[in-house]
């Protein structure tokens, strides 16, 4: 199957407050983003032409901004809205489709070096009907996930609580070697040699009946992760955040990773370690999809 790349897609983006056919949204190459990272963006999805936790992610790219030191140059619910339009202009409303929304804030050209001060700010906003983020026999399956090389990087020597695109650096790396090796994902350990997260996603794990995540104190905290916590805990699941060691990987039953993209998907392997698709795990899987699926909850609560 041809892949139709990225810049040469149908449909509008939404860049700096206007609608523009998708082949024009073009940046220059001396960007400062591009040299720099002086750049942040987010991940969102629509159901049944809902923008899940929409002022969430909008929110969370300001404070993700003011910790690179740039201020968005639209207010949250002005990204809300231009989201809203964006998703209705390329006819991403409907229930059969499964759509991704990325929002992105980038220093411009006006200034090339370290130096970034006079550089305007830009903003858009693409969105497209991205299907399942993993292979979908691998996510019925479970996911397998090897170990990575890089750490996810101490707060004292990176902005962790940004979603900034420097710090993907590092995941890509991990992500391209273990695909390389036959595997789905990463599992990122943190500075200290903790269990931190997946290079895209949270991690979660199960242990007699009670969950066990990672603290998010150096890497973010994310929205789904939020989320699923919440729904586990409307279930009387006990939810436990901590430190959590490798050497602990052989005790847990059951593990998932959470993401916007990712959504729940459960792990069935990291590197030696074995993992059932169990109860809990299928619980908050199904959970979480009727949360965001409000229009096919409502159908099904009509009969
Ligand atoms: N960690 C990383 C590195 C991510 O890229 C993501 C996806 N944004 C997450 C965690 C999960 O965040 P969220 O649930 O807010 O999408």
């Amino acid at each position: 199957m041809a892949i139709v790349p990225y810049d040469q897609r149908d449909g509008f983006i939404w860049l700096n407050g206007q609608l523009v056919p998708w082949s024009d949204a073009r940046v220059h190459v001396l960007t400062h983003g591009l040299h720099y990272a002086s750049a942040v963006f987010e991940g969102m999805r629509a159901y049944d032409g809902e923008i899940f936790k929409l002022t969430e992610h909008n929110q969370r790219l300001h404070e993700s901004a003011k910790i690179l030191d740039f201020e968005i140059p639209y207010s949250v619910a002005e990204l809300d809205k231009a989201a809203r339009d964006l998703l209705r202009a390329n006819k991403l409303t409907g229930s059969d489709v499964h759509p991704y929304l990325r929002p992105i804030a980038w220093r411009g050209s006006e200034q090339m070096g370290v130096s970034a001060q006079m550089t305007k700010v830009n903003v858009a906003i693409a969105a497209w009907d991205w299907g399942s983020y993993f292979d979908p026999a691998a996510r019925l399956k479970g996911l397998r996930l090897t170990f990575a090389q890089y750490r996810r990087p101490d707060p004292r020597t990176a902005p962790t609580k940004s979603k900034a695109a420097g710090l993907y650096m590092i995941c890509t790396l991990e992500k391209h070697r273990a695909e390389r090796a036959g595997y789905n994902d990463a599992l990122m350990l943190d500075w200290r040699g903790q269990i931190a997260e997946a290079t895209g996603a949270n991690i979660f794990f199960v242990k007699d009946g009670v969950l066990h995540t990672p603290l998010p104190d150096c890497f973010l905290n994310g929205i789904t992760r939020q989320t699923v916590i919440g729904l586990a805990k409307q279930r009387g699941l006990k939810v436990i955040e901590r430190a959590i060691m490798p050497e602990e990987l052989s005790e847990f039953s059951e593990c998932f990773i959470t993401g916007t993209a990712a959504e729940v998907t459960s792990v069935s392997e990291i590197g030696p370690y074995k993992f059932a698709l169990g109860d809990i795990t299928r619980t908050l899987m199904d959970d979480y999809t009727a949360l965001v699926h409000p229009a096919k909850v409502r159908a099904a609560a009509a009969g």
